[in-house]
């Protein structure tokens, strides 16, 4: 940052980013012209760019250097709508003029969008959207002015806490509003493609060359500066609150504001967790708690106005303080630039646009909301001029009030310490209620899983008891069924044994049956031989006594002599055999499962038995 710069634009951020932009000269000869818009800052530069657009031949003259002024050094928050609220416009003017005014309004945001992408802008850095927070848990009201807006044609979104917090890691914050169309730029940068555009165009640009007087009888205006006389059919007064010295009417209507403005160093990682918004951020009604991410990394914060300017440098700690109070997360806060602007705050919060007499025309107040209205101011003068547009009268309800000069800026500087300290103890009231809400709702929460917690156990309980009762059942049914098995494999066993008893049995009774059979069959056949054996014996008898008479019947017959002839043994006396030696079929009955033997009985056989057993 140079010497001149630092002069210019102050320590600031915008300065020490600046595009390269030349020095531009003092007006030094006398010109004839058709406009001279007085004032180098962006309400001046819109209209000089469009009257020279349109074929004019146009001066502007700027008492410091381009943007030196508010434009140079505010925010950076293009935004819908007017410095004065939706409600307090409705309430003035009705419904529909206040939409015809919104209307307006967004137009001058378009404008500077559209500025950016045709002269392709370098240096701008453009974020889009403006998240407009509140401190307090204020809903409902959040509801009714979302619904408000919408009705105005503006397209914004109504976020609650939880998405708030979800990307601005604070605890100070509800809900909000997050206007869509709006962006944050490089104000400085902006007014220097302007003033280069306007340049394009034919306008002549003309630094650190204050308009001293004018003039504004007649159809030639004259304009008189330092070192040279201009005469303009038109006049544009766009001065601010720098006017003073040209025309102290108008500037008595102005209460000058003067917000203070920090960009830190390098906060690293820390500040993308802590904010993940990157367009505008604003938590406050008044111009304090303006703040936004600028060059990847650092914090931007406009705070802590006063009515009278002062050092910017003492305001370093408190506006430090005021980052850390949203974000204590984050460490280690050191702040490289430290700069003030001040801007021109009307009575009735809306801009002074119009024809102060035939020929010189206004441009003024645009308060804490001028990056949109002062490109509308612009082209609504530019266009009044050139085609005798009558817009610029919506703003005719808007006269020039006298802003209370010193007692209006003590009036001001009062209002602003009584509204930080509502604020603070209406947000300190919110935090509490938040609190204790949340203490409740954690009450509330622990109860429900206590209750649950108990519910489980009791449902465990019926569970386990019930499990029990079934493998209980399960049990008795397994035993019962054993039981069962049991007794039918006793019977089983038993018809068993019955049935083997009584196969045995009828085997026995065969075996019996048998033997009886046997016995009957030996007994018929002893039967049958004894009767056989005494047929012959009593045959044999017969034939003896028949024989007895011849001694040669003592001689044994041929055939009974054993073989060889030998001697035989005395023949034994004939006698019966008897009873007693007789075997019986019982006597030859083999014992049960022994081999039949019979043993070579010692009794004396019967001598047919005995001639049967030798055959
Ligand atoms: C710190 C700060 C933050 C802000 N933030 C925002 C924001 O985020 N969004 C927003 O919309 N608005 C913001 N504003 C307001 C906005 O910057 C102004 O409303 C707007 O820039 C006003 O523009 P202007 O052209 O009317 O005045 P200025 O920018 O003040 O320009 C007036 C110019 O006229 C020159 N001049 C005065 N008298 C003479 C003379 N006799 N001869 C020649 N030249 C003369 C001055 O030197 C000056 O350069 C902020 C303002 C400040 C101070």
């Amino acid at each position: 940052m140079n010497e001149a710069d630092l002069k210019a634009y102050g320590q600031s951020w915008y300065a020490a980013t600046k595009v390269d932009d030349p020095l531009r000269p003092r007006l030094a000869v006398d010109l004839d012209i058709d406009a001279c818009v007085i004032g180098g800052g962006l309400a001046g530069l819109t209209a000089a760019r469009e009257l020279s657009r349109a074929g004019w031949s146009v001066v502007l003259l700027e008492a410091n250097r381009i943007a030196s002024g508010a434009s140079g050094r505010n925010t950076g928050f293009v935004l819908p709508g007017f410095a004065a609220g939706a409600d307090r416009l409705i309430a003035r003017v009705g419904f529909e003029r206040t939409r015809s005014l919104w209307a307006l309004a967004q137009a001058g945001v378009d404008y500077v969008r559209d500025t950016i992408a045709s002269e392709a802008v370098t240096g701008i850095d453009a974020q889009n959207g403006w998240l407009h927070v509140s401190r307090v848990d204020n809903g409902d009201e959040i509801v009714r002015t979302v619904q408000l807006l919408d009705d105005l044609g503006c397209e914004i979104e109504g976020w609650p806490t939880d998405r708030v917090r979800a990307v601005l890691r604070s605890e100070r914050y509800f809900h909000a509003i997050h206007y869509l169309k709006a962006l944050a730029i490089h104000p400085l940068n902006y007014a220097l493609a302007l003033a280069a555009a306007a340049e394009r165009d034919g306008a002549r640009i003309f630094e650190n060359t204050p308009a001293l007087s004018i003039d504004p009888q007649g159809v030639r205006k004259r304009i008189v500066t330092p070192a040279a006389r201009l005469r303009a059919n038109h006049v544009v007064i766009a001065g601010n609150v720098q006017i003073g010295g040209l025309i102290p009417k108008i500037a008595s209507t102005l209460l000058p504001i003067t917000p203070y403005v920090i960009t830190t160093a390098s906060l690293g990682a820390q500040l993308g967790e802590a904010i993940h918004f990157h367009g505008a951020v604003s938590d406050s009604a008044l111009t304090d708690n303006h703040y936004r991410i600028v060059g990847g990394d650092r914090l931007m914060l406009s705070g802590r106005a006063t009515t009278w300017a002062r050092n910017p440098r003492r305001y370093i700690r408190t506006l430090t303080r005021d980052i850390r109070k949203t974000y204590p997360q984050l460490k280690d806060i050191d702040v490289d630039y430290a700069w003030r602007g001040t801007l021109g705050h009307t009575v009735h919060r809306m801009p002074q646009i119009g024809e102060l007499g035939a020929g010189v025309w206004l441009a003024s107040g645009f308060g804490s909301h001028g990056l949109n209205t002062t490109a509308m101011a612009g082209n609504l003068v530019a266009r009044a001029m050139i085609k005798n547009d009558q817009t610029w009268r919506e703003f005719s309800p808007f006269e020039l009030v006298w802003a209370g000069g010193i007692a209006g800026r003590v009036a001001m500087q009062s209002y602003f310490w009584i509204r930080r300290y509502r604020d603070a103890v209406n947000e300190r009231r919110a935090r509490a209620r938040e609190l204790a809400h949340s203490a409740a709702r954690d009450a509330e929460q622990r109860r429900e899983a206590e209750e649950a917690a108990r519910r489980r156990a009791e449902a465990a309980e019926a569970a386990r008891q019930a499990a029990e009762a079934e493998e209980a059942a399960r049990l008795a049914a397994a035993a019962e069924a054993e039981r069962q098995a049991e007794e039918a494999r006793e019977a089983e066993r038993l018809a068993a044994l019955e049935a083997e008893r009584q196969a045995a049995e009828a085997e026995e009774a065969r075996r019996l049956a048998a033997e009886e059979e046997a016995r009957q069959r030996a007994a018929e056949e002893e039967a049958r031989r004894s009767a056989a054996e005494e047929g012959a014996r009593r045959a044999a008898d017969e034939e003896a006594a028949r024989l007895a008479p011849t001694p040669e019947a003592d001689v044994p017959l041929q055939s009974e002599l054993p073989p060889g002839g030998g001697e035989q043994p005395p023949a034994a006396p004939e006698t019966p055999p008897d009873e007693r030696d007789l075997i019986t079929p019982a006597e030859v009955r083999p014992e049960r499962d022994q081999p039949v033997r019979v043993a070579p009985s010692t009794k004396r056989r019967s001598r047919p038995r005995r001639r049967r057993e030798r055959f």
